[in-house]
């Protein structure tokens, strides 16, 4: 079996039940067997998202992995009768994979958030992961203009795994159309997570994240995103309401 299999769709985008260790397992697997796959990392906002925007939605469909990242989906999930067994953030699986790609010698290329940001994630990898293959570190922009260019670095780079941090949906459109020319065998968007390891933004504390309660956290450090996070009641009251369009 290539591909892990879908749990249950949500506004039609499909949602794997995999552990940590298992979607390392998978991103090991691909990367061995070389190709292109495709991970997002799947929260509310991105449910919200696909529901209006047809691009998006098939985005995340042709996926080789939707990961629950985000605490409101294994609720719906729940509510639509389904148990998943993990809530999987991408803020945990970089450094996860970073240290399973000394590990196993793959190359990381690291691409997007503000510029200084990647190089200063890669670099405190690399002090907890000395043997980190670090392919390449680059800002760049999402904007299709400078496709080609960015596609070159990874390429010329002999990347294995491309992470990509240009926020939703942009990082994952930019996979979509690109990842399949950069020879990395897998790419990932991983949204705020160079900003976390960087030190640029605080992550909520363990205890929080234990209790499902970071996005309230998030919420209350950084009030200007009020509008997004709405996000999250309107997604769980379609929910609610049986209007996931499923
Ligand atoms: N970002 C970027 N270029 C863009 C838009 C966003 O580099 O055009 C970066 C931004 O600096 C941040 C990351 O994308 O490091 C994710 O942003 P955000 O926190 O909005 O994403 P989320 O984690 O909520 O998906």
């Amino acid at each position: 079996m290539d591909t892990p299999n879908t749990a249950l769709t949500l506004m039609g985008v499909p949602i794997h039940d995999v552990t940590m260790e298992e979607t390392v397992g998978w991103i090991g697997r691909w990367i061995e067997k070389g190709g292109a796959h495709q991970v997002a990392t799947v929260n509310p906002e991105f449910l919200m998202r696909a529901r209006d925007d047809a691009e998006f939605r098939a985005c995340l469909e042709q996926a080789s992995l939707c990961i629950p990242d985000g605490i409101g989906v294994l609720l719906a999930a729940r509510l639509r009768g389904c148990r998943l067994r993990e809530r999987v953030a991408g803020s945990d699986l970089v450094p996860r994979l970073a240290r399973e790609a000394a590990a196993r010698g793959w190359r990381v290329f690291f691409l997007g958030a503000a510029p200084g940001i990647s190089e200063e994630t890669a670099a405190r990898l690399l002090k907890a992961y000395p043997a980190l293959q670090i392919a390449g570190c680059y800002a760049g922009s999402p904007h299709p203009d400078e496709d080609d260019d960015l596609v070159e670095r990874v390429r010329a780079a002999r990347s294995d795994l491309l992470l990509v941090a240009y926020g939703a949906p942009k990082q994952d459109l930019w996979l979509r159309r690109n990842l399949h020319r950069t020879g990395a065998a897998v790419g990932i968007g991983v949204g705020g997570s160079f900003d976390f390891i960087a030190g640029a933004a605080r992550r909520a504390p363990r205890w929080a994240q234990r209790l499902g309660l970071e996005w309230l956290v998030r919420l209350i450090w950084e009030p200007w995103r009020w509008r997004r996070q709405l996000a999250l009641p309107k997604f769980v009251w379609l929910i609610l309401l049986g209007r996931d369009g499923d």
